[in-house]
């Protein structure tokens, strides 16, 4: 078993789950107890950072006790989460929880590194002779390739595995944990006595949320029609706006989408703005080429045999107009009719 301080900075990890089994209070004393009040305010600091700040912040664990209450806070501030019932927000706490991982990560040694790799399920090779390597499909499914320096052809590739270095690997782990915190999250029913304890920040942060929405809305976005979208285009959008990894593809799908509903490269970026790690000249540069503003060429957006080869069709939540369509433009076309019939 790791050390108390290892355990409230990794919470996500099996010790520390072991560690709340073997000596942490049952979940009626840790929604009631006054003993855990500061477990309980924790937690809603941890989703306040989170949507704030894309951290989930920083606290003293310089005694056990600092450490139990910090440990304590995270299943809270997840149980919170779900109450909240939003998907931005998810997906924001899952990035706030996975950009203080990465951040502690960098200053850890390379094996404690590489063995937190290899528990999310990253098949990852290291010793102390021998440089760090990432098998390459781990490497596909989640390191930031939309980004020059990381795309395949600018790597070092042996035997399947990629050569990275330990920041890198840092970056790789927060992309999975984040991918991993959101699918742990998804479809989980609230718990009623969370939601009755914390319904005041609950109810807060769902207002502010509401407010952050309306001010979005109220943006004018050329001729986009967001509940026309697609399954796939909403996907993209909303990933996109919380700051998510999009692999290249699904970037260039949508730009190229929304470049065909005739939204300008300025009504595009400002889609795009909304990210906590929004970079304008990046993503104009990007934007500007797939639109042809600034290349030869405008690019169409892939049909949807395509948008399944490259991964970017979700496929679970493909409704009845998916069935009978070939090309996400066409479906968000068939919408406008079927809404003009009604
Ligand atoms: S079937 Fe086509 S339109 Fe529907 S989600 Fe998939 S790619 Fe998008």
């Amino acid at each position: 078993m790791r050390e108390l301080p290892t355990l409230a900075r990794y919470p996500f990890l099996a010790d520390t789950r072991q560690y709340i089994k073997d000596h942490g209070p049952a979940i009626t004393d840790l929604l009631h107890d006054l003993l855990y009040e500061r477990a309980r305010l924790t937690s809603i600091e941890r989703l306040d950072n989170a949507l704030s700040d894309s951290d989930v912040g920083e606290r003293s664990l310089a005694t056990d006790a600092d450490c139990i209450m910090e440990i304590l806070s995270y299943p809270l501030a997840r149980m919170v989460t779900v109450c909240i019932s939003d998907p931005y927000f998810q997906r924001r706490y899952a990035l706030g929880e996975a950009y203080h991982t990465y951040k502690y990560l960098l200053t850890e040694p390379t094996s404690f590194l590489s063995a937190v790799a290899k528990e999310l399920g990253l098949s990852v090779h290291y010793t102390p002779e021998t440089r760090l390597r990432l098998f390459f499909k781990d490497y596909l499914r989640y390191a930031p390739t939309t980004y020059k320096e990381w795309k395949m052809v600018n790597r070092e590739v042996a035997g399947g595995y990629i050569a990275l270095s330990h920041k890198d690997l840092a970056r790789v782990v927060q992309e999975t944990l984040r991918a991993r915190i959101n699918t742990e999250l998804s479809g989980r029913p609230c718990d009623e006595d969370v939601n009755r304890i914390f319904m005041e920040d609950i109810r807060r942060l769902q207002t502010i949320l509401q407010q952050r929405q309306r001010r979005q809305d109220a943006v004018p976005v050329g001729k986009l029609h967001p509940e026309h979208l697609p399954p796939c285009m909403t996907d993209l959008l909303a990933a996109t706006q919380a700051g998510e990894n999009v692999p290249h593809m699904g970037r260039f799908a949508l730009v190229a989408f929304l470049n065909s509903l005739k939204l300008s490269p300025t009504d595009i970026l400002k889609l795009f703005s909304t990210a906590p790690d929004f970079e304008e000249e990046k993503s104009r540069y990007q934007i500007d080429h797939i639109t042809g503003a600034t290349s030869s060429t405008s690019y169409k957006c892939p049909g949807c045999d395509k948008m399944r080869t490259y991964g970017i069709c979700p496929t679970e939540k493909m409704d009845g107009l998916c069935r009978r369509t070939r090309h996400p433009l066409n479906y968000y076309s068939a919408k406008w009719r079927q809404e003009k019939k009604q």
